[in-house]
C-alpha cells in the first residue's frame, strides 16, 4: 500500500493536500485573515471620497431644496451680532434675545455707544454675556468710524474685528453677501462630518479644509445651512437617527460613534 504525505511535511497522511490537522489550521488561517481585512478596509481612495461627497451632497439637496440660516435678521449688521450671541447658545435663544436689541440699538452707530451694562442685561441669556458685550460695542465703534456703520465684506477685514473668528466670518459672508470663501465649522458640521469618514482632522480649520476640498465651491454656503440642519434633525449627537436616515448608504459609521 503506498500513501502520500501532508505537503507541510508533517508526517500525517493526506486527506486532500494536507492532513486533516493543517487543513484546519489552514482555514483557520483565512478565516483569521478575513476577519482582519474586515477590521481594517483598505482607505478609501480620494476620488472615491469625492464621489460619496457628491452622494451626500445630493441626498441633502433633496431633503432640504431651500436651506436656511437658522437665525432672524434683516441686514449684515443684525446677522453679525446674531452670530457672535450665538457662540456657545442656541439659535432659537438669540432670536429671542436679538428683536429686544435691535429695537434699543438699530445699528453699529447706535450700538457703538451702548453702556456695557446695559448691552450685557440684554443679553444675559446668550451666555458669556460679558465677553460678548465688550466685543460687540468694540465691533460697533470700530464699524462705525472705519466702515461709516457698513459690515465690511472682506474676509480679511472681517477677522480683524473683536470676537470674529472664522466661523463667523464665513457665516456673515455668504449669508448676508452671497460670498463662498469657506465653511463655518460649528459643532454640527464638525459631528456629521466626522461621523460620515469625510475628515480625520479634529479642529475646524483642518475640517474645513477637508470639506472644501471634497464640494465645489458654489455649494460651500448652503451646505453649511443643510449640514446644520441635518445635525438638529436627524444627526443628532446623542441620538443619532441611523435607521431612517437617507445618508445611512453613505455612511461608515451607522450608529453614529465618534471618529
Ligand atoms: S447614518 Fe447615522 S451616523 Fe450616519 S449620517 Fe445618518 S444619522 Fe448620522
Amino acid at each position: 500500500m503506498s500513501f502520500q504525505w501532508c505537503a507541510r511535511s508533517c508526517g500525517r497522511t493526506i486527506a486532500g493536500r494536507h492532513c486533516i490537522w493543517h487543513s484546519a489550521g489552514m482555514s483557520r488561517q483565512k478565516t483569521k485573515a478575513a476577519s482582519s481585512a474586515q477590521k481594517n478596509p483598505r482607505p478609501e481612495s480620494a476620488a472615491a471620497k469625492k464621489r460619496r461627497a457628491a452622494q451626500i451632497l445630493s441626498a441633502l439637496k433633496k431633503r432640504y431644496p431651500q436651506p436656511r440660516p437658522g437665525l432672524e435678521f434683516k441686514n449684515p449688521w443684525e446677522l453679525l451680532v446674531a452670530t457672535v450671541l450665538s457662540a456657545q447658545c442656541t439659535d432659537a435663544r438669540v432670536n429671542q434675545v436679538t428683536p429686544a436689541l435691535f429695537a434699543r440699538w438699530p445699528d453699529a452707530k447706535a450700538l457703538a455707544g451702548a453702556s456695557q451694562e446695559e448691552l450685557e442685561s440684554v443679553i444675559h441669556s446668550c451666555g458669556f454675556f460679558r465677553s460678548k458685550a465688550g466685543n460687540l460695542i468694540s465691533t460697533a465703534k470700530i464699524i462705525s468710524a472705519d466702515y461709516d456703520g457698513q459690515v465690511p465684506q472682506s474676509f480679511e477685514a472681517l477677522l480683524k474685528l473683536p470676537g470674529i473668528a472664522r466661523k463667523t466670518a464665513n457665516v456673515v459672508l455668504f449669508a448676508a453677501f452671497g460670498q463662498n470663501e469657506g465653511l463655518a465649522v460649528d459643532t454640527h458640521v464638525k459631528r456629521i462630518s466626522q461621523r460620515l469618514g469625510l475628515t480625520d482632522a479634529k479642529e475646524p480649520v483642518g475640517i474645513e479644509r477637508d470639506l472644501l476640498e471634497l464640494f465645489p465651491r458654489e455649494e460651500w454656503g448652503d451646505l453649511n445651512h443643510r449640514l446644520v440642519a441635518f445635525g438638529r434633525e436627524v444627526c443628532q449627537a446623542r441620538k443619532p437617527a441611523c435607521s431612517s436616515c437617507e445618508l445611512e448608504p453613505f455612511c461608515p459609521r451607522p450608529d453614529g460613534a465618534q471618529a
